[in-house]
């Protein structure tokens, strides 16, 4: 079989028209992508169907636990139909109506049919990820009359950002409650909202899919200034964050987010929730074999900042080199792990007042113990997934290996910063399991005869309680 390549941080690449052969997804596979990611924003539930299958079969076939993430639009505004070559010049008057009719320079008409309602004289209306403004003058009915002040080309069924208006859109629209049944039909392993503006949208997600009996995470997307305001709230409400740069940067000041960035990640890090960077990582990507060296910096930076993983978008979907640039993401990954000690060990400490006080210390102590005593492998036998999430945080330089019975978390766990799993049934005594972990472990090339190493499990193991128990082991 081929080598598939292991970083820490993770990769997550976007399935598209360039990638959604069975041919394409292997390949990237090989080359160390961690995650696909289907975009609903994009493709039929028939398309999606397809990738979703094609993934499953290479998973077995390869041996891999590829996750799956289902990205869904939320309350994404965007233009109808706009005839070709429309061309609006600043200082022009543009009608945006309600009312779907065939754009031109001086209509358009949006999806959305709360814009009279939701903009006000004075406010900004962006297009087209902010290449072209427009400033309101006056709502009249269904339409809304404005000024243009940076003009260009109008293009069909472009976005709409709403930068300083309070959108009235639910946050997950008729649309998304749609896409949402596909994804606990095809029980993916990750759903994406986007436009999170409250800790409520996670926990209404949250609650569909838990009364449709899945255990699916949820990752909240940053792409509003009011989620930035409750970022503390949203993080305790979510399974993960993606800072989605491509939207933020049109919603806030662009120069506002690379510190954004830093400071989600930071808080992430700091309450173990999983956080990826994405949009534009390797953009130059979509049309040429290489990345400029402002890309390869901007993912070396992220990595840096302590991203768990970095998302491609276009550059897999639909650009021409969706190999290479999974390819380019990963060496670049690769030479700041291995040349930048201060991204590893980070220790926090354990809260006292946590019902998780004890296995928190105790996967902590792991990681000082794997520092200490230069062991590179800590396994942790788990059913939860406890101990991955908290190893991970901790970001140890020694290999997380996390053993379980539970498939499903197996797939999960592939989004998290350093974790891989290996399924195992774990209905033995302690010794057996740790027996059953190193004999797959020098099986698998990750250890060999007097390599120290690091277990983690709950005893009794057939109690699933969180971990309890922690102990140093040399291989035979
Ligand atoms: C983003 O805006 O950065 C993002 C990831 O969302 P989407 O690709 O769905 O626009």
């Amino acid at each position: 079989m081929d080598k598939i390549l292991f970083n820490k941080t993770k990769v997550i690449a976007t399935v598209g028209p360039a990638s959604n052969t069975k041919e394409m997804l292997k390949k990237l596979i090989v080359a160390g992508v961690d995650v696909f990611r289907l975009n609903f924003s994009h493709g039929t539930h028939e398309d999606h169907s397809k990738v979703v299958k094609l993934i499953r079969e290479l998973n077995t076939e390869l041996g891999t636990h590829i996750s799956i993430l289902q990205d869904l639009q939320g309350p994404k505004i965007r233009l109808n139909d706009v005839e070709e070559g429309c061309i609006i010049n600043d200082g022009d008057k543009l009608v945006i109506t309600t009312k779907e009719v065939l754009g031109n320079s001086q209509t358009v008409s949006t999806t959305y049919q709360r814009l009279p309602n939701d903009v006000a004289p004075g406010e900004s209306i962006l297009i087209d990820d902010g290449k072209i403004e427009l400033k309101v003058d006056s709502v009249k009915g269904i339409e809304v009359c404005t000024t243009v002040v940076h003009g260009g080309s109008l293009k069909s069924k472009k976005g709409i950002n709403l930068p300083h208006s309070n959108v009235s859109a639910p946050s997950l629209t008729p649309k998304d409650l749609e896409d949402l049944k596909f994804g606990i039909e095809y029980d993916v392993d990750w759903i994406a909202l986007s436009f999170v503006r409250d800790p409520l949208d996670i926990i209404d997600l949250k609650m569909k899919i838990e009364a449709a009996g899945k255990d699916i995470r949820v990752v909240a997307k940053i792409e509003k200034p009011e989620a930035v305001k409750k970022i503390d709230a949203i993080i305790d409400a979510t399974d993960a964050i993606m800072v989605a740069r491509g939207d933020l940067g049109v919603e806030m000041d662009m120069e506002d987010v690379p510190m954004i960035q830093k400071q989600i990640i930071k808080k992430c890090n700091a309450a173990a929730t999983p956080v990826i960077v994405a949009t534009q990582m390797l953009e130059s990507m979509i049309e040429n074999a290489r990345p400029t060296r402002a890309e390869a910096n901007d993912v070396a930076n992220s990595v840096i900042d302590g991203a768990d993983t970095v998302m491609l978008s276009a550059e897999t979907a639909a650009g021409k080199f969706p190999l290479l640039a999974v390819q380019s993401m990963n060496k670049i990954i690769r030479s700041v792990e291995s040349n930048y000690e201060n991204i590893y060990y980070k220790y926090n400490s354990p809260n006292p007042e946590s019902p998780d006080f004890y296995p928190t210390s105790l996967v902590q102590s792991s990681v000082r113990l794997s520092a200490d005593t230069k062991a590179h492998v800590i396994a942790g036998m788990t059913w939860s997934g406890f101990t991955a999430w908290k190893l991970s945080a901790h970001r140890p330089k020694a290999n997380i290996f996390i053993f379980t019975g539970n498939k499903k978390l197996l797939t999960m766990v592939n989004l998290i910063w350093g974790v891989r799993g290996y399924y195992f049934e774990g209905n033995d005594t302690t010794d057996e399991a740790i027996a059953k972990v190193e004999t797959i472990l020098k099986q698998e090339g990750h250890l060999k005869a007097g390599d120290a190493y690091i277990t983690m499990a709950s005893m009794p193991i057939k109690k699933k309680y969180r971990t309890n128990m922690l102990k140093i082991n040399v291989t035979e």
